[in-house]
């Protein structure tokens, strides 16, 4: 490793640390050594896959959901190659399970601005038209500033805005579990109000969702491997970083499984880790810093479970179905949301014992299906058995002759630690990208982005601290001058 080029460690290799990699090595004509300190085996942390032993494939540990509106990370899988791995729903189509068995469809065109969203909302027949009304009015009500409503839970919100219980019970709260991964009643306004501003009613019109095509090992974690270490960067996996030596105002080394890493006066440290584990890389002295006592009230983990089911033959449903006031909140169809998947069959409408009112078309066959459960904490202690039993009854609401003998085989999948609590109140604990040392930076989902713990939050904050680091390297670079010669000299 050189020593004339400023060495930058990410400790922790998930979405966020890539995305800080990625930015921190783009420019050949700025030298520096990059470091990746991972303590798993492979890349993407909670972005993962498995290869699951019934039928050899790469299998995602649980489902994950892209908007169009995920500007940063559809710009890190362009650099990545697979971009074109995504697929998004157009128009923008969610089918729910209306309690006790009525399939509805809220279908939004899309580039058709606020008309489209007005036309969509005032078509979906799952819920009545008060209620729909009052969905629509729910713009009127969102803050210009987020976190004027960080205090309240988003329920409160909800109603505080008019929406009538209808709406909030048989839409607002799978959307918002969903979304934050928390109920409406355990999470804050805020994100709520952030994903509304960026999905529903963002500037360039109603977002779609979007799903990746490839197993996430595919879409992130090769091609990230792959990319990063064309371009140089070290990544060191099964490398666990035990703790930080901090001198007066800097981290001076990483003490981690193996080996340890000296940070010398011109390096800089990128921390892209959950909260549960940041606090202990901090030595016992510095246990009271306002930042680790601040990231340490945000360990709380929601989890969410992934119950995935093969079936011995083709059921029809459509790629992804939500179930409001249900144990099991959404189906996805697996093998629809492959490329050899088979879309566009028009099922037997014998098969439907309730009414349904959308297109046939968005029926697509399937053999493999995954049920997910946000926000899992009562469910989460229950029997695998248990789980896969909700799950089948769960699909036969959509598949009406679905009988046990269906089922070839399930995997039941707990990530308990799948995403930080974002309580009301809490988004005043999130770090920005600086801290009380000089050389450190916080990224990951935990980072003040002001979204929810998702994948773009992660990947923002990854590229936020990227910039920072950069903006002092720059200085660096031309001499220390005052700010109105930097000005100068960047212009
Ligand atoms: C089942 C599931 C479904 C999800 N669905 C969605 C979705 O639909 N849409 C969405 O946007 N988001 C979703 N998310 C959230 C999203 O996956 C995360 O927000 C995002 O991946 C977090 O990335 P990160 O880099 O901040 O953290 P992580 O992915 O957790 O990466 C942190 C890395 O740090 C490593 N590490 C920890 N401690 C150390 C240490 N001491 N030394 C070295 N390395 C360390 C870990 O091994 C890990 O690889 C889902 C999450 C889960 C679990």
């Amino acid at each position: 490793m050189s020593d004339r080029y400023p060495s930058i460690y990410v400790v922790g290799g998930g979405l966020s640390g890539i995305a800080a990699a990625e930015a921190l090595s783009h420019d050949r004509g700025r030298p520096r050594n990059i470091v990746i300190l991972e303590a798993r085996a492979q890349l993407g942390g909670r972005t993962s896959s498995y290869r699951e032993s019934y039928d050899g494939l790469m299998t995602d540990t649980g489902q994950h959901l892209f908007m169009d509106g995920y500007h940063a990370t559809r710009h890190l899988l362009k650099i990545l190659g697979t971009e074109n791995h995504l697929a998004f729903l157009d128009p923008f189509s969610l089918y729910l399970l209306i309690p006790p068995d009525r399939l509805s469809l809220l279908e939004i065109p899309l580039n058709n601005g606020q008309a489209g969203l007005l036309s969509g909302v005032m078509g979906f027949g799952g819920l009545s038209l008060i209620s729909r009304l009052s969905l629509l009015r729910i713009k009127g009500a969102l803050p210009k500033r987020n976190d004027a409503v960080d205090h309240m839970d988003a329920r409160t919100f909800l109603r505080q805005a008019g929406q009538t219980k209808e709406a909030i019970d048989r839409f607002w709260e799978l959307l918002t579990i969903s979304a934050t991964n928390l109920p409406t009643d355990k999470v804050s306004a805020s994100l709520l109000v952030s994903i509304l501003k960026e999905s529903l009613f963002s500037g360039a019109g109603p977002r779609t969702l979007g799903y990746n095509t490839v197993p996430l090992s595919d879409l992130i974690v090769e091609p990230a491997q792959r990319v990063l270490e064309k371009r140089g960067v070290d990544i060191r996996l099964k490398t666990s970083v035990n703790q930080f030596h901090i001198q007066q105002d800097r981290v001076s080394e990483l003490v981690a499984s193996r080996e340890s890493f000296k940070v010398g006066p011109g390096d800089h440290v990128i921390v892209a880790v959950p909260p549960w584990a940041f606090e202990r890389l901090f030595p016992m002295e510095r246990m009271n810093e306002p930042l680790v006592q601040n990231v340490a009230r945000l360990s709380d983990p929601s989890p969410i479970l992934s119950i995935h089911l093969w079936l011995r033959r083709e059921v029809w449903i459509p790629i992804m179905t939500g179930f409001p006031e249900n144990d099991i909140h959404w189906v996805f169809n697996k093998d629809a949301m492959t490329p050899s998947g088979q879309a566009g069959r028009i099922p037997d409408p014998s098969l439907f014992d309730f009414q349904y009112t959308g297109p046939a078309r968005q029926f697509h066959a399937t053999k493999s299906v995954s049920c997910v459960v946000s926000g899992a904490d009562k469910l989460a202690d229950r029997s695998d058995r248990d789980l896969v039993v909700s799950a089948m009854v769960t699909l036969k609401k959509i598949v009406s002759d679905l009988n046990a003998l269906d089922l070839v085989h399930s995997r039941v999948i707990r990530e308990r630690f799948a995403t930080p609590v974002f309580a009301p109140g809490q988004g005043m604990y999130r770090p920005s990208s600086s801290s009380f040392l000089s050389n450190l930076w916080i990224a990951g989902d935990l980072a003040d982005t002001g979204l929810p713990a998702t994948m773009e939050g992660a990947v923002r904050a990854g590229y936020q601290a990227a910039e920072e680091i950069e903006r002092i390297l720059e200085r660096r670079r031309i001499g220390g001058r005052g700010p109105a010669e930097i000005q100068e000299t960047l212009r």
